[in-house]
């Protein structure tokens, strides 16, 4: 980007931030990654929109995140803009049973807004990381319960600026996987939950929670599940598990010991760190059982093909 791309972006900004060089590392889960050529977050949706157009016109590239709780960046970084939408475009209404959520209100906000208006239908998600925005991406699920299951409707914005209101029924959503496309920003989703006793809601949160707890290694920074699971009957991590490779380490990243499909960061881990572990753990499995992974977790500013050898789309 040239000095007058970034003094154009640096006077416009007023409400949000935009900052030039931001390490990655702070804005993901994992604590891994390079830096930002710019990173921007919206103070409004008019920022937002202006930034977009500005992006398009002088075609320099947008990567949206919420959290970054899905996200390995690599150790190169990322180019073009980076949008953070975490705590940003964060409105919450909860009228009757209808919830209305901006993109960057954090899940669990609107998980603890349901349990005290007496809604059922979210708590299945307590403990998930990350953003309304990024959960619909993703399809964020957990014990049998999606995102996507109690959608009524969502208010995108494509990256020249154009709004769009798509019905639940306009749209497919699979397993970790919904049909948004890559140049469409998601700005707020509107829910319909059922009424619920709030001592059965907060009761099933704390199973979940503890379940959770039991299962995953949550003391340490990762991105959640990296692979999805091959079949509904058959998990990676215990793939992962069979092929021997619990506690393998690389640097400052390992396996999990307490869950295979899990890789931590213990604190100085890099992406390359992460990526080798990923890579043998594919390699492995495939090897083991003739069971190609496929990754669950978005990779963001890696050379195109960097995966291919490990059969993994990035
Ligand atoms: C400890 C731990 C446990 C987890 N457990 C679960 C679990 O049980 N179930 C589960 O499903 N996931 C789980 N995850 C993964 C993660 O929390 C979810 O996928 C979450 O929904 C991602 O939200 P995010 O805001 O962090 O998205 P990010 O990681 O920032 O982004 C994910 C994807 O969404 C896109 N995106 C984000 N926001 C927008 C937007 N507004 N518009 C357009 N695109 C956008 C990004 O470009 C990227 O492709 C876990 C993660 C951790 C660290």
């Amino acid at each position: 980007m040239d000095r007058r791309q970034r003094k154009a972006l640096s006077d416009w900004i007023s409400k949000g931030r935009v900052l030039f060089g931001e390490p990655l590392t702070r804005h993901t889960t994992f604590g891994i990654g390079g830096r930002a050529e710019v990173f921007h977050e919206p103070g409004d949706r008019e920022e937002l929109v202006r930034i977009l157009k500005f992006a398009s016109q002088e075609t320099i590239p947008v990567t949206i995140i919420g959290s970054g709780s899905n996200c390995l960046v690599s150790d190169t970084g990322v180019p073009g803009i980076v949008i953070s939408l975490a705590g940003r475009l964060n409105s919450f209404h909860i009228e009757g049973g209808s919830v209305t959520a901006g993109a960057g209100v954090v899940l669990g906000h609107m998980v603890h807004r349901c349990l005290q208006a007496g809604l059922t239908g979210v708590e299945s998600l307590v403990g998930v990381p990350g953003t309304i925005g990024g959960a619909l991406v993703m399809n964020a699920g957990a014990f049998g319960g999606e995102i996507s299951t109690h959608l009524v409707q969502v208010r995108t914005l494509t990256l020249d600026g154009k709004e769009q209101i798509y019905r639940r029924d306009s749209l497919q959503f699979g397993y970790r996987s919904s049909s948004f496309r890559p140049d469409e920003v998601i700005l707020e989703a509107e829910f319909h939950f059922e009424a619920g006793s709030p001592e059965t809601i907060a009761d099933l949160q704390q199973r979940f929670l503890n379940e959770r707890k039991a299962r995953q290694p949550l003391k340490q920074r990762s991105a959640g599940s990296v692979f999805k699971n091959p079949a509904s009957d058959v998990a990676a991590g215990t793939l992962i598990d069979k092929a021997g490779l619990k506690g393998t380490r690389r640097g400052d990243a390992e396996i999990s010991t307490k869950h295979a499909n899990f890789i931590i960061n213990y604190g100085q881990a890099s992406a390359e760190d992460i990526a080798f572990l990923i890579k043998l753990a594919a390699r492995t499995v495939k090897q083991q059982f003739g069971t190609q992974l496929e990754l669950e977790i978005r990779t963001l500013g890696f050379q195109p093909g960097y995966w291919e050898d490990a059969g993994l789309d990035g």
